[in-house]
């Protein structure tokens, strides 16, 4: 159907007003398409593995919202729990048992958390917990990955990947450097290069906050003994370790990438799956440090739609649905057959390709190194992805658009929908 090269489009014209009116003509920078050098599609429904764009092309989805939707588009239960409770009200700014039911999930399936506070976007629950991590620890220094992305507070748009690296924008204009010179960056899974980092500044560091599997580089998985080396090196020197599992949360393991690794971080941040594909956020964590948040205790952080009864409806009927047997086994099984049907097509139609996997993140990177790192995702050839990504659209099939970000496979995905999409993948490559 040839949606990329098509330019007389409702979605163009669309596009085309909304850049008059919208920074970019989108509210979040990735959605342009501007890395690839195409015309966003504008879009009219969802439903299960499928979306559908205004000009009535449907594709089969591997964005997800950018990870919430692990149970596909429009689930039955999802829309359910959301209508019955937007009778009743949308918001209230008083506390509700649904927010009470939230957090007994919450901690019920996270290892580490004991104490759990509900904010509207990963972004939020990443500056809360830096706020917590410095307010308790009484240290200003904290350390990143580089390449790791984990919303834009000004702490930790430095040197940050997804959209900032997609644009090339990775230390965003607007950060103080008073600010800046408070975070260090060292790569991904160089556990010696965070040593020396403590060795120097150990006594001033609050925390470590990191992507337990990364996903904005692309998807990087740790290596034996990277998670546990951070654990080792904070507790030493009394930081904090912040697994930001936004994107990992109820994504790789029914308890989170701390449960699939065996982790167990201080604080823990959520969003994406938790909000069922409403705006959510979380953060919690140990008793002790969550309860130095106020009203309990003197950090502050609060939130007009916190703990909304929508977020709430949608996040727990997700997290429901997750809970039943063998979800997470299917959506390793089916995730285990793309990996296996990409690699097959790329050896079959010879194009140097590295493809990275944990769970339902996959990501296919157009290079022969192992990737680890930002450094070596960014060995990618680049003009490569992006042509990839316009005939994966014209073939059908929607992908985030971008190296830097992975795919993210739901429950909705049938069978026939990965062979379709191995298929495709493979004509994608032929026609390179
Ligand atoms: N942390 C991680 C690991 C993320 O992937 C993201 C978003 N992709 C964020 C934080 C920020 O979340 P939000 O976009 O909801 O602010």
């Amino acid at each position: 159907m040839e949606n990329s090269s098509r330019i007389d489009t409702r979605s163009s014209a669309a596009f085309q007003e909304a850049k008059q009116l919208i920074p970019g003509g989108v509210n979040s920078p990735v959605r342009a398409f501007k890395s690839v050098g195409l015309t966003p599609m504008f879009m009219e429904k969802g439903e299960g593995s499928h979306v559908t764009d205004i000009d009535g092309n449907t594709f089969i989805d591997y964005v997800g919202s950018w990870g919430p939707l692990i149970v596909g588009h429009t689930h039955p239960a999802v829309l359910e729990a959301i209508k019955a409770t937007a009778e009743k009200g949308t918001s209230f700014g008083a506390p509700t048992l649904l927010e009470t039911e939230m957090a007994k999930l919450v901690i019920a399936r996270v290892p580490s958390i004991e104490m759990v506070r509900m904010v509207n976007s990963g972004t939020e629950a990443t500056m809360s917990a830096l706020r917590l991590a410095r307010g308790y620890t009484k240290r200003d220094k904290i350390l990143k990955f580089e390449g790791s992305y984990h919303g834009h507070a000004d702490s930790l748009l430095i040197k940050a990947g997804s959209g900032v690296a997609t644009l090339g924008l990775p230390d965003s204009p607007g950060v103080p450097s008073s600010v800046a010179t408070n975070t260090i960056t060292v790569p991904y899974n160089d556990l010696a290069s965070v040593q020396y980092v403590f060795e120097k500044f150990g006594e001033e560091i609050a925390a470590i906050i990191v992507e337990p599997v990364a996903g904005n580089m692309g998807v990087v998985p740790p290596k034996p003994g990277f998670l546990e080396g951070l654990r080792e090196v904070t507790t030493r020197y009394g930081a904090l370790l912040i697994f930001d599992e936004v994107m990992t949360g109820f994504r790789v393991h029914k308890n989170c990438a701390q449960g699939r690794f065996g982790i167990t971080p201080d604080l823990t941040c959520l969003g994406k799956v938790i909000g069922g594909g409403l705006p959510v956020g979380a953060y919690g964590g140990k008793l002790e440090i969550m309860s130095q948040m106020a009203p309990a205790g003197p950090i502050y952080q609060a939130g007009t739609l916190s703990g909304n009864p929508l977020a709430m409806a949608a996040g727990i009927a997700t997290l429901k649905l997750l809970g039943e047997p063998n979800v997470y086994e299917e959506l390793e099984r089916k995730s285990a057959r793309i990996e296996e049907g990409f690699t097959a097509n790329a050896r079959e139609v010879g194009v140097a390709c590295t493809i990275n996997r944990v769970g339902s993140m996959i990501c296919p990177f157009f290079t022969e190194q192992a990737v680890t790192d930002y450094e070596s995702a960014k060995t990618s050839d680049l003009a490569r992805f992006n042509a990839y990504f316009g005939h994966l659209l014209d073939l059908g099939v929607s992908v985030a658009p971008s190296q830097f970000e992975g795919m993210f496979v739901s429950t909705a995905h049938s069978d026939e929908d990965i062979e379709q999409t191995i298929a495709a993948h493979r004509e994608a490559l032929k026609r390179l």
